[in-house]
Protein backbone atom coordinates (compact mmCIF):
# COMPACT_ATOMS: atom_id res chain seq x y z
CA UNK A 1 0.00 0.00 0.00
CA UNK A 2 2.68 2.92 0.16
CA UNK A 3 3.62 2.74 -3.47
CA UNK A 4 3.60 6.08 -4.71
CA UNK A 5 0.29 7.79 -6.75
CA UNK A 6 -0.45 10.37 -8.88
CA UNK A 7 -2.69 13.29 -7.18
CA UNK A 8 -3.38 17.02 -8.35
CA UNK A 9 -1.92 19.23 -5.35
CA UNK A 10 -3.61 22.73 -5.39
CA UNK A 11 -0.61 24.84 -3.70
CA UNK A 12 -0.88 28.89 -2.51
CA UNK A 13 2.58 31.23 -2.56
CA UNK A 14 3.46 33.87 -0.48
CA UNK A 15 1.51 36.07 -2.67
CA UNK A 16 -1.61 34.23 -2.43
CA UNK A 17 -1.35 33.11 -5.97
CA UNK A 18 -2.99 29.41 -6.29
CA UNK A 19 -0.73 26.64 -8.16
CA UNK A 20 -1.93 23.28 -9.53
CA UNK A 21 -0.03 20.63 -9.77
CA UNK A 22 0.69 16.85 -10.85
CA UNK A 23 2.33 15.29 -8.56
CA UNK A 24 3.11 11.66 -6.19
CA UNK A 25 1.94 11.28 -2.75
CA UNK A 26 2.41 7.88 -0.36
CA UNK A 27 0.11 7.40 1.74
CA UNK A 28 2.20 9.03 4.46
CA UNK A 29 0.86 12.15 2.62
CA UNK A 30 -2.40 11.90 3.57
CA UNK A 31 -4.43 12.89 6.07
CA UNK A 32 -6.11 11.77 9.31
CA UNK A 33 -9.09 9.12 8.61
CA UNK A 34 -10.18 5.37 9.94
CA UNK A 35 -10.48 4.41 6.24
CA UNK A 36 -8.45 4.44 2.79
CA UNK A 37 -9.82 4.10 -0.52
CA UNK A 38 -8.84 2.67 -3.89
CA UNK A 39 -10.45 5.52 -6.08
CA UNK A 40 -11.56 3.94 -9.29
CA UNK A 41 -13.90 6.91 -10.29
CA UNK A 42 -14.42 10.94 -9.47
CA UNK A 43 -16.03 13.71 -11.29
CA UNK A 44 -15.75 17.49 -11.89
CA UNK A 45 -18.33 19.35 -10.28
CA UNK A 46 -18.76 23.52 -10.55
CA UNK A 47 -17.40 23.37 -6.71
CA UNK A 48 -13.89 21.60 -8.09
CA UNK A 49 -13.95 23.98 -11.18
CA UNK A 50 -13.71 26.63 -8.58
CA UNK A 51 -11.42 25.06 -6.69
CA UNK A 52 -9.03 24.08 -9.35
CA UNK A 53 -9.09 27.74 -11.18
CA UNK A 54 -9.27 29.74 -7.61
CA UNK A 55 -12.51 31.47 -8.94
CA UNK A 56 -14.16 30.94 -5.24
CA UNK A 57 -12.01 30.27 -2.38
CA UNK A 58 -13.58 26.75 -1.70
CA UNK A 59 -9.80 25.29 -0.45
CA UNK A 60 -9.09 26.32 2.61
CA UNK A 61 -6.35 24.55 3.62
CA UNK A 62 -2.89 24.71 1.20
CA UNK A 63 -1.30 22.47 -0.11
CA UNK A 64 -4.55 20.17 -0.92
CA UNK A 65 -5.41 17.64 -3.07
CA UNK A 66 -8.82 19.30 -4.59
CA UNK A 67 -11.97 16.76 -5.85
CA UNK A 68 -15.13 16.72 -3.30
CA UNK A 69 -16.43 12.83 -4.46
CA UNK A 70 -15.38 10.15 -5.34
CA UNK A 71 -16.42 6.08 -5.96
CA UNK A 72 -13.66 3.23 -4.68
CA UNK A 73 -12.53 0.22 -3.02
CA UNK A 74 -11.91 0.22 0.59
CA UNK A 75 -8.45 -1.02 1.09
CA UNK A 76 -7.86 -0.74 5.09
CA UNK A 77 -10.55 0.65 7.68
CA UNK A 78 -10.29 0.68 11.20
CA UNK A 79 -13.80 1.79 11.19
CA UNK A 80 -16.75 -0.77 12.36
CA UNK A 81 -19.09 0.03 9.50
CA UNK A 82 -16.12 -1.12 6.58
CA UNK A 83 -13.99 -3.82 5.87
CA UNK A 84 -11.70 -3.81 2.57
CA UNK A 85 -12.89 -4.84 -0.23
CA UNK A 86 -16.16 -3.05 0.62
CA UNK A 87 -17.75 -0.39 -2.44
CA UNK A 88 -18.31 3.24 -1.29
CA UNK A 89 -19.39 6.98 -1.95
CA UNK A 90 -17.99 9.94 -0.66
CA UNK A 91 -19.87 13.56 -1.29
CA UNK A 92 -18.73 16.41 0.64
CA UNK A 93 -18.09 16.69 4.24
CA UNK A 94 -14.75 19.16 3.58
CA UNK A 95 -13.34 16.73 1.18
CA UNK A 96 -11.80 18.50 -1.20
CA UNK A 97 -11.71 21.56 0.73
CA UNK A 98 -9.78 21.32 4.01
CA UNK A 99 -9.18 17.34 3.64
CA UNK A 100 -7.59 15.76 1.23
CA UNK A 101 -9.79 15.12 -1.89
CA UNK A 102 -10.71 12.88 -4.44
CA UNK A 103 -8.13 14.35 -7.62
CA UNK A 104 -5.84 11.15 -6.37
CA UNK A 105 -5.89 7.50 -6.76
CA UNK A 106 -5.98 6.98 -2.79
CA UNK A 107 -8.04 8.76 0.09
CA UNK A 108 -8.07 8.38 3.35
CA UNK A 109 -11.13 9.64 5.05
CA UNK A 110 -13.57 9.58 7.71
CA UNK A 111 -15.81 5.85 7.65
CA UNK A 112 -18.68 8.02 8.95
CA UNK A 113 -18.23 10.43 5.68
CA UNK A 114 -18.93 7.15 3.73
CA UNK A 115 -22.07 5.15 2.12
CA UNK A 116 -22.12 2.00 0.05
CA UNK A 117 -22.58 1.82 -3.24
CA UNK A 118 -26.07 0.83 -3.89
CA UNK A 119 -26.65 -2.68 -5.89
CA UNK A 120 -25.98 -2.88 -9.24
CA UNK A 121 -24.03 0.19 -9.51
CA UNK A 122 -20.94 0.52 -10.97
CA UNK A 123 -18.21 3.47 -8.92
CA UNK A 124 -18.24 5.05 -12.90
CA UNK A 125 -22.30 5.36 -12.75
CA UNK A 126 -22.43 6.36 -9.35
CA UNK A 127 -19.59 9.58 -10.61
CA UNK A 128 -21.55 10.04 -13.60
CA UNK A 129 -24.19 10.93 -10.75
CA UNK A 130 -21.66 12.92 -8.40
CA UNK A 131 -22.35 15.38 -6.07
CA UNK A 132 -24.46 17.42 -8.95
CA UNK A 133 -26.66 14.13 -9.35
CA UNK A 134 -27.39 13.18 -5.93
CA UNK A 135 -28.23 17.19 -5.20
CA UNK A 136 -30.50 16.97 -8.12
CA UNK A 137 -32.26 14.18 -6.18
CA UNK A 138 -32.08 15.80 -2.60
CA UNK A 139 -33.79 18.79 -4.48
CA UNK A 140 -36.65 16.39 -5.91
CA UNK A 141 -36.93 15.13 -2.22
CA UNK A 142 -37.33 18.34 -1.17
CA UNK A 143 -40.13 18.80 -3.67
CA UNK A 144 -41.80 16.02 -2.89
CA UNK A 145 -41.78 16.17 1.20
CA UNK A 146 -43.52 19.83 -0.02
CA UNK A 147 -46.28 17.94 -1.49
CA UNK A 148 -45.57 19.01 -4.86
CA UNK A 149 -46.35 15.86 -6.95
CA UNK A 150 -46.96 16.07 -11.14
CA UNK A 151 -50.62 16.69 -10.59
CA UNK A 152 -49.59 20.38 -9.34
CA UNK A 153 -48.44 21.29 -12.41
CA UNK A 154 -45.04 22.07 -14.65
CA UNK A 155 -41.56 22.45 -12.71
CA UNK A 156 -39.24 24.14 -14.01
CA UNK A 157 -35.15 23.18 -13.68
CA UNK A 158 -33.01 25.96 -14.39
CA UNK A 159 -29.32 25.56 -15.76
CA UNK A 160 -30.85 22.53 -17.27
CA UNK A 161 -27.85 21.67 -19.12
CA UNK A 162 -25.46 21.79 -17.08
CA UNK A 163 -25.00 18.57 -13.90
CA UNK A 164 -27.48 19.63 -11.84
CA UNK A 165 -30.35 20.17 -14.20
CA UNK A 166 -29.00 17.36 -16.40
CA UNK A 167 -30.10 14.95 -13.21
CA UNK A 168 -33.04 16.66 -12.05
CA UNK A 169 -34.00 16.88 -16.01
CA UNK A 170 -33.94 13.46 -16.32
CA UNK A 171 -35.53 12.28 -12.72
CA UNK A 172 -38.07 14.21 -12.93
CA UNK A 173 -39.73 13.47 -16.00
CA UNK A 174 -38.81 10.11 -14.84
CA UNK A 175 -41.45 10.41 -12.34
CA UNK A 176 -44.07 11.88 -14.60
CA UNK A 177 -43.38 16.16 -14.04
CA UNK A 178 -43.60 18.07 -16.89
CA UNK A 179 -40.41 19.65 -16.84
CA UNK A 180 -39.83 22.95 -18.33
CA UNK A 181 -36.04 23.19 -18.87
CA UNK A 182 -34.35 26.85 -19.12
CA UNK A 183 -31.17 27.31 -20.55
CA UNK A 184 -28.74 29.82 -22.07
CA UNK A 185 -27.84 26.74 -25.21
CA UNK A 186 -30.42 26.39 -27.34
CA UNK A 187 -28.91 23.96 -29.18
CA UNK A 188 -28.99 21.74 -26.49
CA UNK A 189 -32.76 21.72 -27.02
CA UNK A 190 -32.66 17.76 -28.54
CA UNK A 191 -30.40 16.51 -25.86
CA UNK A 192 -33.35 18.39 -22.90
CA UNK A 193 -35.85 16.69 -24.78
CA UNK A 194 -34.64 13.34 -24.93
CA UNK A 195 -33.57 13.66 -21.31
CA UNK A 196 -37.81 13.83 -20.96
CA UNK A 197 -37.83 17.94 -20.69
CA UNK A 198 -41.37 18.74 -22.20
CA UNK A 199 -40.48 22.52 -22.86
CA UNK A 200 -36.92 24.38 -23.28
CA UNK A 201 -37.22 28.16 -22.42
CA UNK A 202 -34.33 29.92 -22.96
CA UNK A 203 -32.75 31.66 -19.70
CA UNK A 204 -32.19 35.00 -20.80
CA UNK A 205 -36.60 34.78 -20.07
CA UNK A 206 -35.28 34.73 -16.28
CA UNK A 207 -31.80 36.15 -15.68
CA UNK A 208 -33.02 40.00 -15.48
CA UNK A 209 -34.03 41.89 -12.41
CA UNK A 210 -37.03 40.37 -11.79
CA UNK A 211 -41.00 41.81 -10.42
CA UNK A 212 -42.48 40.80 -6.89
CA UNK A 213 -44.82 38.63 -9.10
CA UNK A 214 -45.42 37.28 -12.57
CA UNK A 215 -47.28 35.11 -14.32
CA UNK A 216 -47.57 32.25 -12.87
CA UNK A 217 -45.98 29.39 -14.61
CA UNK A 218 -45.23 26.48 -12.42
CA UNK A 219 -45.57 24.83 -8.98
CA UNK A 220 -42.34 24.07 -8.37
CA UNK A 221 -38.67 24.44 -9.25
CA UNK A 222 -35.03 23.23 -9.07
CA UNK A 223 -32.94 26.09 -9.61
CA UNK A 224 -29.15 25.71 -9.91
CA UNK A 225 -28.37 29.29 -10.42
CA UNK A 226 -29.07 31.86 -8.51
CA UNK A 227 -29.29 35.52 -8.17
CA UNK A 228 -31.99 37.14 -10.93
CA UNK A 229 -32.90 33.65 -12.06
CA UNK A 230 -33.94 32.49 -8.72
CA UNK A 231 -35.79 35.84 -8.20
CA UNK A 232 -37.51 35.51 -10.92
CA UNK A 233 -38.41 31.32 -10.79
CA UNK A 234 -39.83 32.70 -7.45
CA UNK A 235 -42.12 35.76 -8.88
CA UNK A 236 -43.75 32.51 -11.24
CA UNK A 237 -44.48 30.33 -8.98
CA UNK A 238 -48.00 29.31 -8.73
CA UNK A 239 -49.62 29.59 -5.36
CA UNK A 240 -48.55 27.07 -2.77
CA UNK A 241 -45.62 26.41 -4.88
CA UNK A 242 -41.94 25.44 -4.02
CA UNK A 243 -38.86 26.07 -5.19
CA UNK A 244 -35.74 24.11 -4.49
CA UNK A 245 -32.22 26.51 -4.21
CA UNK A 246 -29.13 24.33 -4.75
CA UNK A 247 -26.85 26.57 -6.45
CA UNK A 248 -25.36 29.91 -7.89
CA UNK A 249 -24.21 29.44 -11.17
CA UNK A 250 -25.54 32.92 -12.16
CA UNK A 251 -24.22 34.31 -8.58
CA UNK A 252 -24.89 34.02 -4.90
CA UNK A 253 -27.25 37.59 -4.31
CA UNK A 254 -31.22 36.96 -4.50
CA UNK A 255 -32.61 40.02 -5.70
CA UNK A 256 -36.34 39.15 -5.45
CA UNK A 257 -39.44 40.55 -2.96
CA UNK A 258 -41.35 38.99 -0.47
CA UNK A 259 -44.11 39.10 -2.28
CA UNK A 260 -44.56 35.12 -3.67
CA UNK A 261 -44.53 34.21 0.07
CA UNK A 262 -46.81 36.62 1.38
CA UNK A 263 -49.34 36.77 -1.15
CA UNK A 264 -48.60 33.18 -2.77
CA UNK A 265 -47.44 30.92 -0.05
CA UNK A 266 -44.67 30.15 -2.21
CA UNK A 267 -41.90 28.30 -0.09
CA UNK A 268 -37.98 28.71 -0.72
CA UNK A 269 -36.73 24.88 0.19
CA UNK A 270 -32.40 24.98 0.89
CA UNK A 271 -30.73 22.13 -0.43
CA UNK A 272 -27.39 21.41 0.54
CA UNK A 273 -25.45 18.35 -0.19
CA UNK A 274 -22.26 18.97 1.71
CA UNK A 275 -23.31 18.31 5.45
CA UNK A 276 -26.76 16.67 4.60
CA UNK A 277 -26.81 13.48 7.61
CA UNK A 278 -26.24 10.14 6.36
CA UNK A 279 -30.04 9.06 6.81
CA UNK A 280 -31.15 11.39 3.97
CA UNK A 281 -27.85 11.03 1.70
CA UNK A 282 -28.99 7.10 1.82
CA UNK A 283 -32.37 7.79 0.59
CA UNK A 284 -31.07 9.82 -2.21
CA UNK A 285 -28.35 7.54 -3.42
CA UNK A 286 -31.10 4.20 -2.80
CA UNK A 287 -33.42 6.73 -5.01
CA UNK A 288 -31.10 7.66 -7.25
CA UNK A 289 -30.82 3.77 -7.78
CA UNK A 290 -34.41 3.43 -8.71
CA UNK A 291 -35.72 6.92 -10.27
CA UNK A 292 -32.37 7.37 -12.44
CA UNK A 293 -32.90 5.64 -15.94
CA UNK A 294 -29.43 4.31 -16.67
CA UNK A 295 -29.88 5.10 -20.40
CA UNK A 296 -30.25 8.53 -19.75
CA UNK A 297 -27.69 8.76 -17.14
CA UNK A 298 -25.42 7.21 -20.02
CA UNK A 299 -26.78 10.08 -22.02
CA UNK A 300 -26.02 12.45 -20.30
CA UNK A 301 -22.29 11.80 -19.28
CA UNK A 302 -18.54 12.28 -20.85
CA UNK A 303 -15.59 9.91 -19.10
CA UNK A 304 -12.43 11.47 -18.86
CA UNK A 305 -9.08 10.72 -17.55
CA UNK A 306 -7.24 11.65 -15.06
CA UNK A 307 -4.96 14.07 -17.47
CA UNK A 308 -8.20 15.46 -18.26
CA UNK A 309 -9.41 17.00 -14.78
CA UNK A 310 -7.83 20.77 -15.11
CA UNK A 311 -9.32 21.20 -18.35
CA UNK A 312 -12.44 20.09 -17.61
CA UNK A 313 -12.61 21.93 -14.46
CA UNK A 314 -11.80 25.82 -16.50
CA UNK A 315 -14.85 24.26 -19.23
CA UNK A 316 -17.17 23.65 -16.05
CA UNK A 317 -16.66 27.06 -14.59
CA UNK A 318 -17.12 28.79 -18.54
CA UNK A 319 -20.44 26.83 -18.74
CA UNK A 320 -18.64 24.86 -21.58
CA UNK A 321 -19.87 21.52 -20.03
CA UNK A 322 -22.95 19.53 -20.74
CA UNK A 323 -24.37 16.71 -18.15
CA UNK A 324 -21.79 15.35 -16.16
CA UNK A 325 -17.82 14.52 -16.32
CA UNK A 326 -17.13 11.24 -14.90
CA UNK A 327 -13.00 10.52 -14.34
CA UNK A 328 -12.19 7.11 -14.62
CA UNK A 329 -9.38 6.49 -12.27
P1 LIG B 1 -22.68 23.09 -14.18
O1 LIG B 1 -21.65 24.08 -14.57
O2 LIG B 1 -22.63 21.74 -14.74
O3 LIG B 1 -24.13 23.69 -14.49
C1 LIG B 1 -24.47 25.01 -14.23
C2 LIG B 1 -25.36 25.50 -15.33
O4 LIG B 1 -25.89 26.78 -14.98
C3 LIG B 1 -24.66 25.74 -16.66
O5 LIG B 1 -24.53 24.56 -17.40
C4 LIG B 1 -25.61 26.71 -17.32
O6 LIG B 1 -26.71 25.97 -17.83
C5 LIG B 1 -26.12 27.54 -16.14
N1 LIG B 1 -25.39 28.81 -16.01
C6 LIG B 1 -24.06 29.00 -15.95
N2 LIG B 1 -23.76 30.28 -15.82
C7 LIG B 1 -24.94 30.95 -15.80
C8 LIG B 1 -25.29 32.32 -15.72
N3 LIG B 1 -24.38 33.28 -15.61
N4 LIG B 1 -26.61 32.64 -15.73
C9 LIG B 1 -27.56 31.69 -15.83
N5 LIG B 1 -27.28 30.37 -15.94
C10 LIG B 1 -25.98 30.01 -15.92
O7 LIG B 1 -22.65 23.03 -12.59
P2 LIG B 1 -23.39 21.97 -11.63
O8 LIG B 1 -24.66 21.58 -12.23
O9 LIG B 1 -22.43 20.95 -11.19
O10 LIG B 1 -23.69 22.91 -10.37
C11 LIG B 1 -24.66 23.93 -10.50
C12 LIG B 1 -24.66 24.80 -9.25
O11 LIG B 1 -25.10 24.04 -8.15
C13 LIG B 1 -23.31 25.38 -8.90
O12 LIG B 1 -23.47 26.69 -8.43
C14 LIG B 1 -22.85 24.48 -7.78
O13 LIG B 1 -21.93 25.10 -6.92
C15 LIG B 1 -24.17 24.18 -7.10
N6 LIG B 1 -24.14 22.95 -6.31
C16 LIG B 1 -24.57 23.03 -5.02
C17 LIG B 1 -24.61 21.93 -4.22
C18 LIG B 1 -25.16 22.03 -2.85
O14 LIG B 1 -24.85 21.19 -2.02
N7 LIG B 1 -25.99 23.01 -2.59
C19 LIG B 1 -24.09 20.64 -4.70
C20 LIG B 1 -23.76 20.63 -6.13
C21 LIG B 1 -23.77 21.77 -6.88
P3 LIG B 1 -27.28 26.23 -19.30
O15 LIG B 1 -26.10 26.15 -20.21
O16 LIG B 1 -28.29 25.14 -19.49
O17 LIG B 1 -27.90 27.60 -19.27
Amino acid sequence: MSHPFKAILVSRGEDKKQSVAVTELSDADLMDGDVTVSVEATTVNYKDGLAITGRAPVIRRFPLVPGIDFAGTVLASSHADWTPGDKVILNGWGVGETHHGAFARRARVKGDWLVPLPDGMTAKQAMAVGTAGYTAMLCVMALERHGITPDRGPVVVTGAAGGVGSVATAVLSGLGYHVVASTGRPAEAGYLTDLGAREIIHRDELSGPAKPLGKERWAGAVDSVGSHTLANVLSMTSYGGAVAACGLAQGMDLPGSVAPFILRGVSLLGVDSVMAPKALRLEAWSRIGKDLDPGKLGALTTTIDFDGIVEAAHAIVDGRIRGRVVVDM
